[in-house]
C-alpha cells in the first residue's frame, strides 16, 4: 500500500470510530428536524466504507478515496448518502497522484462543487453546506495566499466549519426534509453540517498524527481566521 493509501485508509477508520461514538448525537439533532435516521445511516455507512478500504490489496489514496465513496453511497441512503458518498467518488480523482498540498486544495474544491452540484443548496440554506463552503474556502486560501502549512490550513479549515455548523443554528432550513418544517426549522442545528465537521476534525487528527506533529492550535472565536493579522488589513484612519 502507498504511504498515503494507508493514510486514507486510517483516516477513515478514525472517521467511522468518531462517526459511530456520534451516532446518538446525530439521531438526536436529526429527529429535531427530520426522520432521526443521520446517525444510523453515517454510521453504518462509514463503518461499511471502513472495512471495504481495509479490505483493499495496496491501494493508493485515490482508490481508497473512490471505494469509499462508491460504499457511502451504497450503504448511507437517505438524502446524504449520495452527497457524502458521490461527491467523494468524483473528488477522489484529484489525489491520483497522492496527498499534497495542491491536490487536497483540488480535491476539497471539487468535493464542494459535487455537493453543490447534487444538492443544489448553497450557503445559507441550513445543509451541510454552510460547514463545507467555508472549510473548503479557509483551506485553499491559507494554502494558496497566505502559504500556511498545509496542517495549519487543515485546521484553520476545521474551525470555519465549525462556524457553520453554528451558523445553521439561527437559519431556515430550505433544502431536505427539514424544508418541510418552514419557520419551525429555524433555532435547530442541521445534522449533515455537523456530521461533516466531525468528518474534517478526524481528517485534521490523522493528518497531524502521521506528520508526528500535535494538532495545531487555533481559536474558533478568534477574528484572526482566515488572516493572520486582521489589523494589517484594516483601512487608514479605520
Ligand atoms: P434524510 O434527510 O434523507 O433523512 P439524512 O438524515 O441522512 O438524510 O441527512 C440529512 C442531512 O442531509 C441534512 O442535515 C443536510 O445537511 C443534508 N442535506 C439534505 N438535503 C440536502 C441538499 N439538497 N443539499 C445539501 N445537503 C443536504
Ligand atoms: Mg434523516
Amino acid at each position: 500500500m502507498t504511504e498515503d493509501g494507508a493514510t486514507v485508509v486510517a483516516a477513515v477508520e478514525a472517521v467511522a470510530e468518531r462517526i459511530e461514538a456520534e451516532r446518538d448525537h446525530l439521531t438526536e439533532l436529526d429527529s429535531a428536524i427530520g426522520d432521526a435516521d443521520h446517525g444510523g445511516n453515517m454510521a453504518r455507512g462509514w463503518a461499511e466504507a471502513a472495512a471495504a478500504a481495509s479490505d483493499l490489496d495496496d491501494p493508493d489514496a485515490e482508490t481508497v478515496a473512490k471505494t469509499v465513496g462508491k460504499t457511502l453511497m451504497a450503504e448511507v441512503g437517505g438524502a446524504s448518502g449520495p452527497l457524502f458518498g458521490g461527491s467523494l467518488v468524483f473528488a477522489a480523482g484529484d489525489l491520483e497522484d497522492g496527498i499534497t498540498a495542491e491536490t487536497a486544495v483540488a480535491f476539497a474544491e471539487t468535493y464542494l462543487e459535487k455537493v453543490e452540484d447534487r444538492g443544489d443548496a448553497r450557503v445559507g440554506d441550513q445543509t451541510m453546506v454552510d460547514a463545507l463552503t467555508p472549510a473548503v474556502h479557509t483551506f485553499k486560501k491559507s494554502i494558496e495566499v497566505d502559504d500556511l502549512p498545509p496542517i495549519e490550513a487543515l485546521a484553520k479549515a476545521v474551525d470555519a466549519a465549525e462556524r457553520g455548523v453554528a451558523f445553521t443554528v439561527p437559519l431556515r432550513a430550505r433544502k431536505g426534509r427539514a424544508s418541510y418544517l418552514g419557520w419551525r426549522s429555524v433555532g435547530h442545528q442541521d445534522p449533515g453540517a455537523t456530521s461533516t465537521l466531525f468528518i474534517a476534525e478526524e481528517l485534521l487528527a490523522v493528518a497531524a498524527d502521521r506528520l508526528g506533529v500535535d494538532v495545531p492550535e487555533t481559536d474558533a472565536s478568534s477574528p484572526t481566521i482566515p488572516d493572520e493579522d486582521p489589523d494589517e488589513a484594516e483601512p487608514e484612519g479605520a
